[in-house]
């Protein structure tokens, strides 16, 4: 049995993870301190005798008695507002935890995935956005503390494979949905379910034109997977080029919910990035990957979701 070890396995995308692992066969080890991951998220696994978790921040020296076969850094707040509430840590774990655990995948032979971002472009000037696109990203604005956290993240990563020949790959994500999102996380996507299922308005921020492009959940862990195992070491990038503007996203979630709230408009954030949609074209050659699950599927499931665990 293959060990591999989770950071931020308690969250989002890190929990669902952990679940597609298990079922794999894989061992696995969650490191999550819990600061935006959610224990909720993995407490259906913690009588399974192949899952272990460790409560412990990556950005201190990682110690592991096991042997590691993978190691997958998902670590991070991952919210805007997140950024702009926790700024210093959202650099520390882009950097000092990404340090670590490269040193921790250098000591055990591991091969390491980064979890990198879509704003590791920016606000892209090039669209839609390849991996060969070095990307538009204002150092200073409040969403800099991630963009550039993600940047020194994969040029570490880089640094590791070609000085210590560690084998590494690097994911760029763009927008991911599903369940286990928090309702509370600022995000697009619960924002607007939450505020559909509760008949509140619709909290457009600007005039709702810019884009975005949105992943399902289960599409994401199954192209984090193959990236795993497959030999690429440039960055890749995983997402769903179904693009839509979030005035079109907001009717869409309220025709979804069957809600009468109204929809308003508020400021756009700083650096809002204009638009956003992957190029998935390496992801299709070297991976064999493509999002199956459409737009429409995806936000049923997860408004179901919403609906229950609001109860
Ligand atoms: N957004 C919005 N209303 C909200 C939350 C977000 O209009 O209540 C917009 C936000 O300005 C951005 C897009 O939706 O243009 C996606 O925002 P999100 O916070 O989900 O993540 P981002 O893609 O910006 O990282």
């Amino acid at each position: 049995m293959e060990n591999v070890l989770v950071t931020g396995g308690a969250g989002f995308i890190g929990s669902h993870l952990c679940d597609f692992l298990l079922e794999k066969d894989y061992h696995v080890i969650c490191v999550d301190n819990l600061l935006t991951g959610n224990e909720k998220n993995i407490s259906h696994l913690l009588n399974n005798e192949n899952f272990e978790f460790i409560n412990h921040n990556v950005t201190k020296y990682i110690k592991i008695n096991k042997s590691l076969n993978y190691i997958l850094h998902f670590a991070s707040p991952a919210s805007p507002i997140d950024y702009l509430e926790l700024p210093i840590q959202t650099l520390k774990v882009g950097s000092l935890g990404t340090h670590n655990t490269l040193g921790l995948a250098k000591e055990k032979k591991a091969t390491f995935l980064l979890a990198s971002s879509s704003e590791v472009y920016g606000d892209p000037l090039v669209h839609p956005q390849p991996e060969t696109y070095w990307g538009n990203v204002n150092p200073i604005g409040p969403r800099g503390v991630y963009d550039e956290a993600k940047r020194f993240g994969e040029a570490i990563t880089l640094a590791y494979h070609r000085v210590h020949k560690i084998d590494t790959k690097i994911a760029r994500i763009f927008n991911t949905f599903g369940p286990r999102m928090r309702i509370n996380d600022g995000r697009v996507v619960p924002n607007f379910i939450s505020q559909a299922l509760e008949n509140k308005p619709l909290t457009v921020y600007g005039d709702g034109s810019q884009t975005r492009s949105f992943c399902y959940i289960s599409d994401m862990v199954d192209g984090v997977y193959r990236l795993m195992l497959f030999n690429e070491t440039d960055p890749v990038n995983l997402g769903n080029p179904e693009e839509m503007s979030i005035i079109d996203f907001a009717k869409k979630i309220k025709k979804l919910t069957k809600s009468n709230s109204k929809i308003i408009f508020e400021d756009l954030p700083v650096d809002d990035p204009k638009v956003r949609q992957p190029d998935i074209t390496r992801a299709k050659e070297v991976l064999g990957w493509r999002p199956k699950v459409s737009l429409d599927e995806g936000l049923k499931n997860t408004i179901s979701w919403f609906r229950s665990s609001r109860l």
